[in-house]
């Protein structure tokens, strides 16, 4: 078994080897705490991977606008310290979601204040690059891209290894990070292992995102967003001086990607906003397009049985719908669990999964008080979904102008807080009580 010794002043000893299954966001920030106790880390990525940020097969989502929450932000920079400085030398910088924010949400403009609650708004592409080239500088870590992984190997109950083309490679230790495609319960069923429920949330989203050069007119916000309907339109700076323009459809009405349709699409949105800042803009080719038809959340913490040494994460566990800007972050929590599970000495994947479930279920319980507020959404409300629905949506009602409720909204959305802690606080709930019925 490999060893050597682990990060500078840490006396971790690193020992054997570690694969991580996809070399996206989740996968390369397991990569990250990986490498803080194996000796070898192995990165398998189907795809070839561009020494740019460039789009890429694998990761059709990358065209798309991507949010860091706070918590997603303060965990990169504690594994990377320095990330933020050097996205500012490529013009990213923080922007406040309340302040900087024009937000019309649910029918009514949020409140705008400092709330210290920031969000980078950047490429996806830009942002997972840098990822990548700070987990291939660290020592261990190989990223092997154009290297499909097959299958698993196990004995005795454990994974001693994974297929990759024709070869098998050893491992003690497999992370599961391929992503809404994972293929990790057919091959616990070649196993003979029992299959993980999959819980499904059907909203047929269509995404269409577009890059437009940023007009030089000084306008009073810096993103616009218009959410909460069944038609969502967000307009946010990314870095070379452009907009990342994206529309969104539910329940099939997905926008178009060319003119004159993308634009009456945004001119359909509740408040005429973002289509009149899109008339001053001069767009930079036709949209992308994406479809999201469903949530897929993978229950492995339901298993009886698992093999040990074979853990989940990212979008291979859960998916969520991605209007929320959550899935990143999401994997950025995860991946801090994997450090913990790991530093207690790893022994049960079950108490990972478990832990990784727990975070899911926050996301999930702000996601879906969104979507089920739609007749048309397919899937099984949870039990005292009435009552809990009530509760989220003077939550969100009460943050429209109160700004203790429109803090605790932005610590949940950020994910600094569970939605259960935002809801117990007195105040708050004083102020969602006292709310005419027709604010909610
Ligand atoms: C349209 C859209 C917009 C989104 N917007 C946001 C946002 O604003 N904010 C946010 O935080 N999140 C957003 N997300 C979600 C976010 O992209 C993901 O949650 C995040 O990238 C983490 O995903 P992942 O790394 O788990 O999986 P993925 O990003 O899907 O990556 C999986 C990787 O595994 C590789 N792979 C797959 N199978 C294999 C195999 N067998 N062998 C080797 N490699 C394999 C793939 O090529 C890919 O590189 C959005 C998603 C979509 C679809």
């Amino acid at each position: 078994m490999p060893s050597s010794s682990g990060p500078a002043g840490s006396g971790i000893r690193r020992r054997g080897r570690a694969a991580v299954i996809g070399g996206s966001v989740a996968g390369l920030l397991a990569a990250r705490i990986a490498a803080d106790r194996f000796a070898e880390v192995d990165v398998f990525e189907r795809d070839q991977l561009p020494d740019r940020p460039e789009a890429r097969r694998g990761t059709p989502q990358a065209e798309h606008t991507h949010a860091l929450l706070d918590r997603g932000k303060e965990i990169l920079e504690d594994l990377f310290p320095g990330f933020f400085a050097d996205m500012a030398t490529y013009g990213v910088l923080p922007l406040d979601t309340a302040a900087d924010a024009r937000w019309f949400h649910r029918g009514a403009w949020k409140m705008r204040f400092p709330s210290g609650f920031a969000g980078y708004p950047m490429s996806r592409r830009l942002l997972e690059w840098k990822v990548r080239q700070r987990v291939a500088a660290l020592p261990g870590v190989r990223i092997r891209d154009g290297a499909a992984v097959s299958g698993l190997r196990t004995a005795r109950g454990h994974v001693t290894g994974i297929r990759v083309g024709g070869e098998e490679v050893a491992t003690d230790l497999v992370i599961d990070a391929s992503g809404r495609g994972t293929r990790l319960p057919a091959w616990l069923a070649d196993l003979g292992y029992p299959t993980p429920p999959l819980t499904r949330i059907h909203v047929d989203l269509g995404y269409a995102t577009r890059l437009y050069r940023r007009p030089a007119a000084v306008r009073d916000w810096a993103i616009a967003l218009c959410s909460g309907g069944c038609r969502a339109g967000y307009i946010v700076p990314i870095e070379g001086g452009l907009w990342s323009v994206t529309l969104v459809g539910y329940f099939g009405d997905h926008p178009p990607a060319d003119d004159p349709e993308f634009l009456g699409f945004a001119r359909s949105l509740p408040v005429p906003d973002i289509h009149a800042a899109l008339l001053e803009a001069e767009p930079l080719g036709p949209a992308a397009r994406y479809r999201f038809a469903a949530y897929r959340w993978h229950r492995y913490e339901r298993l009886p049985a698992f093999p040990a040494g074979v853990v989940a994460m990212g979008d291979a566990v859960c998916s969520f719908n991605p209007a929320f800007g959550q899935g990143m972050t999401t994997a950025a929590v995860e991946a801090e669990v994997l450090g913990d599970w790991l530093a207690s000495g790893a022994a049960s994947t079950a108490a990972f999964q478990r832990r990784v479930a727990a975070i899911v279920r926050d996301v999930w319980l702000m996601a879906t008080s969104e979507d089920f507020r739609f007749p048309e959404t397919e899937g099984r409300r949870p039990r005292g979904w009435p009552a809990m629905q009530w509760l989220m949506d003077r939550f969100i009602a009460a943050s429209n102008d109160d700004p203790l409720a429109m803090t605790r909204f932005l610590q949940v959305m950020h994910m600094h807080r569970r939605p259960v802690r935002a809801l117990a606080d007195p105040r708050v709930l004083g102020t969602m009580l006292l709310l005419g019925e027709d604010r909610s």
